[in-house]
């Protein structure tokens, strides 16, 4: 079942130690077929270096394991959540990649300071709260997709053009419109967060670069009048 999905997916999953955003089995992706309405994770706390395409879990969006040998992530209920309420995305990584997961330890979003922030994310990258008491001990996982998916809807933050979240004192969230594009963006937010980090240890009092020109970069790459690269590209 989904066999070219569980490859894709496989993949995916095997970049993120190859940029330095895992350590241990710290890390997910998962990538989903929408047509079907079932999308692949990886199994739970399976080492990378013995992680094959066949381990790869398939789950349905109310978070039930339709096939696999091994239980899915412990993160597959957020990774539900935000297929359910970002209809338009395909793949969603989840890491504790050391600089974007300062920021979040710091409980802070990380500003705008830059073209190469610009070129993916559009604005601050968000952090939102933590979870209530309540809301750990009622549903972890789910909860923290809910508190990502209301946080965007309250403050009006297109999750296309936003593709990246930071949970405070855990660490990021990235998506995209595939599991390659989510793993793309992780990619990126760990750059652009250690970027950001020595900006302002350079200078503390630093200020966002210009909304004309964060607003130039994205819409370069993004958007109906996007010229930038090849068509296709990422
Ligand atoms: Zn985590």
């Amino acid at each position: 079942m989904l066999e070219e999905l569980k490859k894709e997916v496989y993949e995916a999953n095997m970049l993120l130690p190859k940029h330095d955003l895992v350590t241990f089995t710290w890390g997910n992706v998962s990538g989903i077929d929408r047509e079907k309405g079932l999308f692949v994770i990886k199994p739970s706390g399976i080492d990378y270096d013995k992680l094959k395409p066949e381990d790869m879990v398939v789950v349905d969006l109310k978070g039930n394991k339709v096939e696999g040998d091994y239980n899915p992530s412990s993160d597959t209920a957020t990774h539900v959540v935000l297929y359910n309420r970002f209809p338009n995305i395909g793949g969603v990584v989840h890491t504790h990649s050391p600089w974007a997961t300062s920021w979040a330890q710091a409980g802070r979003g990380i500003p705008c300071y830059g073209t190469t922030h610009a070129d993916y994310l559009y604005g601050e990258v968000p952090c939102v709260r933590n979870l209530t008491k309540e809301e750990i001990d009622e549903a972890y996982e789910e909860n923290t997709g809910v508190l990502i998916a209301d946080d965007f809807e309250a403050k009006s933050i297109d999750y296309e053009a936003m593709p990246a979240v930071l949970c405070k004192n855990h660490g990021p969230f990235t998506w995209g419109k595939d599991a390659n594009e989510a793993v793309h963006n992780a990619v990126v937010l760990e750059e652009v967060a250690k970027m950001a980090a020595r900006c302002e240890m350079i200078n503390p009092q630093n200020n966002p670069a210009p909304q004309e020109l964060q607003d130039k970069h994205y819409y370069r790459k993004h958007g109906e009048n996007a010229y930038y690269g090849q068509p296709g590209q990422i």
